[in-house]
């Protein structure tokens, strides 16, 4: 179902600048229609973020094409994802063959993907939790993508990065954030490249907004 509207997806992001070839196959495979409600199927290969309840988003494609373009990854890489939601952006890297961490606070959402997950056969690793600290225990990662706008790096994503590893997190006021593309470098320090303009909705945790 809804094949040429998904491979007309790929190609569009693909004029829009996305060149990993890995990344476009996987937007061509993903079934982004079962991520979204029922109701808006009809748009799920539309490049626009949708509503998904909890007032919570499904991103827009090319936002999840670019940020998993930006870490950059190898055939069989750590991955922490921060912000489950949906989870079309686990399903993405999942397609790409990495190993997928993937951390929600809000806990309906989470069953609710957990579910869509076992029912696709889609083998991502949940948490329940603030993902702002983390995931201590399968740390180091070779990439950290954060999919909530954070008004700061949190620390902890940072310290939790493999060496040549990159982490990629929106950051800025609640109303529009610069993308920072963080690289760990072999000693240890770190290398950042700013994109502007993007727009989540809040990273809510310890190291990220306070909750109101
Ligand atoms: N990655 C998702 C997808 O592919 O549909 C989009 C995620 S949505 C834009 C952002 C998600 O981040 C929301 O589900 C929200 O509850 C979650 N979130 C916000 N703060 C969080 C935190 N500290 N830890 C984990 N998840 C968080």
């Amino acid at each position: 179902m809804y094949e040429s509207e998904r491979r007309e997806l790929a190609d569009s992001l693909s004029m829009k600048g996305i060149d990993d070839i890995y990344v476009l196959k996987a937007i061509g495979e993903v079934e982004r229609h079962k991520f979204v409600p029922a109701g808006l199927r009809n748009h799920a290969y539309k490049d626009a973020a949708l509503p998904i309840g909890f007032g919570q988003t499904i991103s827009q494609p090319y936002t999840v094409a670019f940020m998993t373009q930006a870490m950059k990854l190898e055939p069989n890489s750590k991955v922490l994802e921060i912000g489950t939601g949906s989870g079309y952006q686990a399903a993405i890297l999942f397609n790409m063959g990495m190993k997928v961490y993937s951390i929600e606070r809000q806990m309906d959402i989470l069953h609710a993907t957990q579910k869509l997950f076992d029912k696709m056969g889609i083998r991502v690793y949940t948490k329940y939790g603030d993902g702002t600290i983390g995931w201590d225990e399968f740390a180091p990662y070779d990439g950290i993508v954060v999919t909530a706008g954070s008004p700061s790096v949190p620390p902890s994503l940072m310290k939790q990065l493999a060496p040549g590893g990159r982490l990629v997190i929106p950051v800025g006021d609640k109303n529009i954030q610069t993308l920072k593309i963080v690289m760990k470098t072999e000693e240890g320090t770190f290398i950042t490249e700013d994109i502007p303009e993007f727009k989540f909705v809040p990273l809510i945790g310890r190291e990220g907004w306070k909750e109101k």
